[in-house]
């Protein structure tokens, strides 16, 4: 049998290795992707309760008008400042496709989201990784280190780290900087401040949020941006036409109308990192400031890979990631009080 030749950028590249998502789920303290402990809003289930499968025989809406407008209404925008995505993953794919023809430079920083680095393989684009201090924080001459890219992609919170760029910095960033600047704001819900007030004097921002993490609803497979009505005509361009189904448009307009819930949840999760953080530097970890669902620890002999292990051979599986700065840290997502409390019992007898 002969196979067709592959693109050779697509033949040589790793691809992105997702965390682990094991089959036998009850038997494990799942921590390694950020999922969040608690059920989604009671709101999504009695919409499921309620679907009438014939509206399954036709093709969703496909810019999402009705979940556009929810959006829309939840952060004080125009529904033309908002395009859907089959997860923010999408939108992130969506925005080299927007910004970088082949052989063009993006920017990001390291440690950060590695999927940028696959998405600027498939689209043939160059890479720009500018090392953050060892605080974790942004290097003085930043700007001048991106200079000439099309685009920067910088999550905020920070993945792995948890931590926050601050916002003056953010703004400064983009008032000088030619090309568009995706802040990825998959864990905004669990930080102080978001930046979507910062997209009315910053034109080449655009924001990505995601419906896995704060909304509990990573299965369903929905994200979105927040842009300028001008760059949001562009991704519309883009994307799939029907790039996500009728049911997750859906569950995921309840899910956002029930800002109450997303809140109460939030909160506990935000209180758990609090606590979770306390009870790991007892016991000699490191803990990077956090403001998202999990926290980047280093245990106290600085392996993070022994500490994945070991943990892993107590059924819980927090997420590693290899390297000379991040091969030091574990990354925790923060889960109920009892699944931290067994975390942390493990923890305090191997260490
Ligand atoms: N951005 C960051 C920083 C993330 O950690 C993740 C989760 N892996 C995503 C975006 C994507 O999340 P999703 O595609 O589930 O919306």
């Amino acid at each position: 049998m002969k196979f067709p030749k592959v693109r050779p950028s697509i033949e040589k590249m790793q691809g992105y290795t997702p965390g682990e998502q094991p089959a036998d789920i009850a038997q494990w303290i799942k921590l390694n992707t950020n999922e969040n402990p608690y059920p989604p809003s009671p709101k999504c289930a009695d919409i499921l309760k309620s679907i009438d499968i014939e509206k399954l025989r036709l093709y969703p809406s496909p810019a999402g008008d009705s979940l556009r407008q929810t959006i829309a209404n939840t952060f004080g925008v125009k529904p033309q400042n908002v395009v859907l995505g089959n997860g923010s993953d999408d939108i992130l794919s969506m925005t080299f496709r927007v910004f970088c023809e082949a052989q063009e430079e993006m920017a990001m920083v390291t440690p950060s989201y590695s999927l940028y680095t696959s998405l600027a393989e498939i689209q043939n684009v160059n890479c720009r990784q500018i090392p953050l201090n060892d605080d974790f924080g942004l290097p003085d001459d930043f700007v001048a280190q991106i200079q000439g890219c099309k685009l920067l992609m910088i999550p905020c919170p920070n993945a792995p780290t948890g931590s926050i760029f601050k916002h003056a910095t953010l703004e400064a960033i983009a008032d000088v900087f030619q090309g568009a600047v995706l802040i990825d704001e998959a864990y905004a819900d669990f930080a102080e401040e978001n930046a979507i007030a910062l997209l009315e004097h910053h034109p080449n921002m655009i924001i990505s949020r995601t419906l896995s993490k704060s909304y509990a609803l990573a299965g369903l497979r929905v994200g979105f941006a927040i842009a300028a009505p001008e760059i949001i005509e562009s991704y519309m361009k883009v994307k799939d036409s029907y790039n996500v189904g009728y049911l997750p448009q859906k569950i995921a307009q309840a899910a956002i109308e029930d800002q109450a819930y997303l809140k109460q949840t939030c909160q506990s999760i935000i209180a758990e990192r609090k606590r979770a953080a306390t009870e790991l530097e007892k016991r000699g970890f490191t803990i990077v400031p956090s403001q998202s669902n999990f926290l980047f620890a280093m245990p106290p002999d600085g392996n993070g890979k022994r500490c994945y292990e070991t943990l892993k051979s107590h059924k819980i599986l927090v997420r590693f990631f290899p390297g000379e700065v991040t091969g030091r840290y574990v990354r925790i997502t923060i889960g109920t009080p009892a699944q931290m409390d067994q975390l942390l019992s493990v923890v305090g007898t191997s260490y």
